[in-house]
């Protein structure tokens, strides 16, 4: 592979073409759980509660290239947004990508094989659940899609005093 190719190496976020940026992605599924926030404290706490465009096997959007008519709330990442929001998992590319980190050795541009992520147990694939069927994300909250796969498990996150609202969908 040249230094061409392996654009994630050599370019910023800012610079990726629409198609480089689109392989960036590992296809992980994670930015399309709810998320919900403290409404005292602003706490971010992830769920297992994923879009109902979110296909649960493969962890790709069901209708990607409908999904802002479908998932109004959807939301597609900028280089700007990835460097601001707080709600990307720590393995997100893209995060990794703004934080100057290299790429993990599972992701599919490093493989050349989509399914390597979900091989190393970074997807979605086999733990989450669809929001059709979930009832209230209350239920669901868990600390696993914020947490890094490369350090141990964190201490557990606190649990909201009061209801919660839902943050912001994404791509
Ligand atoms: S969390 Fe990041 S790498 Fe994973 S599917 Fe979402 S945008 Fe892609
Ligand atoms: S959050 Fe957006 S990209 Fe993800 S499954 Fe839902 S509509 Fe598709």
């Amino acid at each position: 592979m040249t230094n061409t190719e392996r654009f994630w190496e050599t370019k910023r976020l800012s610079e990726l073409s629409p198609s480089e940026w689109e392989r960036l992605c590992d296809g992980c599924g994670l930015c399309c759980l709810h998320k919900l926030r403290d409404e005292d404290t602003d706490t971010l706490m992830f769920t297992d509660v994923a879009c109902r465009l979110l296909d649960l096997n493969t962890c790709q959007c069901a209708s990607y290239g409908e999904r802002f008519r479908k998932v109004p709330d959807c939301i597609a990442l900028t280089p700007k947004m990835v460097h601001e929001i707080d709600w990307l998992p720590p393995s997100c590319a893209y995060r990794l990508m703004d934080e100057g980190k290299p790429l993990p050795d599972w992701h599919p541009l490093l493989t050349g094989n989509r399914e390597s992520v979900h091989q190393a147990g970074i997807s979605g694939r086999g733990r989450i659940i669809s929001e059709r069927y979930a009832g209230p994300l209350e239920r669901h909250i868990v600390d696993w899609p914020g947490e890094d796969p490369l350090r141990p498990p964190a201490s557990a996150r606190p649990r909201p005093k009061k209801r919660a609202r839902k943050a912001p969908r994404r791509v």
